[in-house]
């Protein structure tokens, strides 16, 4: 580390001690040329994780996007933002435990769900009111542009599109 006051690369490490539940660990370091003293985190960097829509488009894995959708079922309800942290983090490690470089969009709003039901019934109904209708929306996209390229390609279906 090169500390912030002098510049100097050499430094020792005063204490050493896990926090978040050992998701990281933190070091009180001190300078060994001015004496300066600094805090450093250390934690486990996550190969980033493509998101797989459903209409195929992938898009990054985003924590804040993630932690957005649970912020918002919860609205109004009382739940600490401390404990929908957790979820999220208990959320990606999962994730990433079971998936090497895309996940389905589908795995993801699942696991939201299965917290949020444990967390507050009415955030989970809140969620899964949202979620089922976005899937629908989608799903209903889907079945037109399937049907239209369908009848794209036979002269009896085109008919029936035209008119
Ligand atoms: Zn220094």
């Amino acid at each position: 580390m090169r500390c912030v006051q002098c510049g100097s690369q050499k430094d020792k490490v005063l204490d050493s001690r896990s926090s978040k539940d050992g998701a990281a660990i933190r070091r009180r370091r001190e300078c060994l040329k001015c004496a300066y003293r600094y805090t450093t985190y250390e934690q486990i960097e996550r190969t980033d994780l493509r998101v797989v829509k459903r209409n195929g488009a992938r898009e990054a894995l985003n924590r804040e996007k993630l932690m957005g959708g649970l912020v918002k079922a919860c609205e109004k309800r009382p739940v600490s933002m401390d404990r929908l942290d957790r979820a999220v983090e208990e959320i990606l490690t999962e994730l990433h435990k079971d998936h090497l470089i895309e996940v389905p969009s589908a795995t993801i709003g699942g696991k939201v769900m299965d917290k949020l039901h444990h967390i507050d019934p009415v955030a989970y109904v809140r969620y899964v009111s949202v979620y089922r209708q976005f899937e629908n929306v989608n799903e209903f996209i889907q079945e037109i542009q399937a049907l239209s390229h369908r009848a794209a390609r036979d002269p009896f279906q085109r008919r029936l599109f035209k008119d």
